[in-house]
This record gives C-alpha cells, structure tokens and sequence, in this order.
C-alpha cells in the first residue's frame, strides 16, 4: 500500500472535514515516525499535544493491554479500580478536590459549563448564568464550547448556538472587570492560548482576575486541554500563576494516546453536580484510565523540570534561524513568530525535509512529546532549519 493509494481510499470513505497533509504515517516510536513510503520524519507535533509520552511507549503500552485484557469497560454503573487511582493522582498533583472523567476537550468544558451553571443557581436563583470567555480563545467544537470560543470564524452555519456566553479582553483587566455583571456565573480562559495563536496571559492579570471572582462567587475555570498534563512544564499551567481555580478542564496529553478528558473540582465546587446530573458512557473506562495512571506517574518533578529545560533549549536554537521573530509559551508548548513566510508554507516545507509542526493562526507551533530525547531535538531543529532556509 503506497500513499496515493491511502489518499484515494480515505477521500472516497471519510469525511472530508480535515484538510489533511499528504503523508500518512504507519508506525513510530517516541518523537519518531515513518510514513507508508519508509520516509522517517521527527515528531514536534505529538498528535497535537496528545501523544505526551511519545509513540508507543512500552510502560504505557503494556499497562493498558494488561487493563484491556483483564477488563476493558463495564460502564459507570459499577466502581472500578483505574478510575479511582487515576483520579487519585490527579487531585494529589493540582490540588483539586474531585475528577469527572469525559473523552475529549469539548466534553471536560461541557462538563465544566453544567457545573458553573448548577453552582450559581443553587445559590443565587436564575438569571446568573453567563459565562464570560476571552475573545480570541478557543473551548471546542461542540454547539456550546463553540459558544465560548472567541473567535467569530466559528460562528456561523450552525445556528442556533447556546446562549449566555460573552467575551472579554485577554490581559486587559479592567475592561474583563466590566463585563463581570450580576448576571454572570464564571469566566473561562485558557492561560496560553493554543489554537488562537500560542499566546500566554500575563501573571498580573491572571491574579487579578483570580481575586475580582473570588470577591464576586464567580467561578474560575481554566481550560488546560492543551496546556495540561505536564506540557507547559508544571502538572497544570495555573501552578505557574500562582492561582488555584474552581474548575479546571483536561483532555489531549492526559491519557497519553486514548481519548480522555477531565474535569477537577475545586474547594467551592466539589459538591455540586449529584447522581444524575452528568454522564458518560466511556468517561473513566479502565483501560483508558490505565494509561492515564502510567502518564500521571511518569509526571514527576524531574520530569517535569526536563521538559523546561528542554523548551529553553527549543528556544535558544529557534531563535538563530532564519524568518524567525520571536517565540512564544511556556515549556514544550512553543509558538514561533515568523517572518515573510506562512505558517503552512513553514509546516508544508518541514514536512519535505521530514519534521512534522503545527499552526496556530500566523505563528508556526511545536507541541513535541515530552520525551522527546536531546538527539531527536536536534535532527528535528536541523530539518525545520534546512525547510526556514529553503523558504
Ligand atoms: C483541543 C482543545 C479543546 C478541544 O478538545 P477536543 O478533545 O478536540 O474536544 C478545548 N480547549 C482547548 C484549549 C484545546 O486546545
């Protein structure tokens, strides 16, 4: 099977909501891969920030085949063991009181939204449901988190869209602080902002918003879907700022490869939804969780300090190549402000000389897996440096 083969097949049999590169990859391992045609490319791109631990790594492997082959599902209507552990880990590493297990970024935000909504009206009666997010940010693709993604591309076709979403401006505190009115429940922001252009908030403005929803009970949610999980250098990007939110959302690197979202609840909102309130079939499923277990145990400070030293050491290289302007994020989770060429054009180029990367708006993103090694770094810089020459 070559690769115009699998081109035509997929474009007879699949959706065509993607518009896809042409390569399709068959196999790989840590931050390496090779296509159908024997071409091996290195991995900045980890599946976007979801293969944490890289391709097929063993201890993660092995731990959700032993799950898969001692009890793979039976459902949330019974207790089962990975879920627990999973969780567990997850609220000894955040800080957080309770985990609700989804399968993707979309549904933990769901989860997250419902439970924001359930709080302030236990509390304060109707009329104090809105949710205030950041323009320019991005929640999913479901009809409600594309109600809190700030960015008007995604607001069309679909209409009707949830109501009671608003949109304030990232680092600009007293123009957020207007839009918290009595009528709103929480506001929701990513602390980078991936899809939108891999733009950080400012500390200053991060605690400020922090303390304005603590004085008014509004619920802080922080979307870490991307930028969980270790990929920013901490477990979670809020232990950073110096913050301990109500609601936080996971998803892409937490279950290391399986689809798994999460949503973690804080101090003021661990008791809010009750049996019956929110459900999923495959949420928390065991083998997933089983994998998941293996990623959260691999996450340890070492670790965790390794993949700063490592997006330093990203930084420091980028800089001296060609079109690049500045670069952007924080740990593994990188944004390059380019000069004179296209992000695609960057990503299309990359691909010919064999590094997969990724866009965010104009700037050229690198969410590699966390355990990218030295060696895979530098064969990686030295194909992105050769693809920015040719451009
Ligand atoms: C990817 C992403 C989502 C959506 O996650 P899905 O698993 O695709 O539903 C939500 N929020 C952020 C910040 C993301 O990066």
């Amino acid at each position: 099977m070559n690769f115009s083969d699998i081109q035509q097949r997929d474009q007879a049999a699949v959706m065509h909501t993607y518009a896809r590169f042409p390569v399709a990859i068959q196999r790989g391992k840590n931050a390496r891969c090779v296509d159908f045609d024997g071409k091996d490319y290195i991995d900045f791109s980890s599946g976007i920030g979801v293969n944490s631990l890289g391709f097929a790594n063993e201890g993660w492997a092995k731990a959700v085949y032993e799950q898969l082959t001692t009890l793979q599902h039976i459902s949330n209507l019974y207790y089962t063991l990975p879920c627990i552990q999973a969780a567990e880990l997850i609220e000894q590493k955040s800080g957080m009181r309770k985990v609700f297990f989804a399968n993707s970024g979309a549904e933990a935000n769901e989860g997250a939204i419902k439970t924001a909504r359930k709080y302030s009206l236990q509390k304060y009666g109707p009329g104090r449901s809105t949710i205030v997010s950041l323009q320019n940010s991005f929640h999913g693709r479901t009809v409600t988190t594309l109600s809190a993604t700030g960015q008007d591309v995604f607001h069309k076709d679909f209409f009707p869209f949830t109501e009671g979403f608003r949109f304030a401006v990232a680092n600009d505190l007293e123009a957020t602080a207007a839009q918290l009115t009595q009528d709103v429940c929480a506001v929701l922001v990513e602390l980078v902002q991936g899809e939108g252009g891999v733009l950080p908030l400012e500390r200053d403005y991060v605690q400020g918003l922090a303390r304005l929803c603590r004085e008014k009970d509004i619920l802080l949610i922080v979307d870490e879907v991307q930028t969980g999980a270790g990929r920013t250098g901490s477990f979670l990007c809020f232990q950073q700022f110096g913050i301990q939110p109500d609601l936080v959302t996971m998803a892409k690197g937490i279950g290391g490869g399986l689809p798994l979202g999460a949503v973690l609840f804080g101090e003021r909102t661990a008791d809010v939804l009750q049996p019956g309130d929110h459900a999923t079939t495959f949420g928390g499923n065991p083998a997933v969780c089983a994998g998941a277990k293996y990623v959260l145990e691999t996450m340890d400070e070492a670790f965790l300090a390794q993949v700063r030293e490592k997006g330093d050491y990203f930084r420091q290289k980028l800089l001296t190549m060609p079109h690049v302007k500045g670069v952007a994020g924080m740990g593994l989770m990188l944004g390059i402000e380019l000069d004179g060429v296209t992000s695609r054009e960057v990503v299309e180029k990359g691909i010919e000389q064999g590094v997969l990367t990724l866009t965010a708006k104009a700037k050229l993103r690198l969410l590699p897996p966390l355990t990218i090694t030295k060696e895979e770094i530098d064969q990686g810089l030295e194909r992105l440096q050769r693809a920015l020459a040719q451009l």
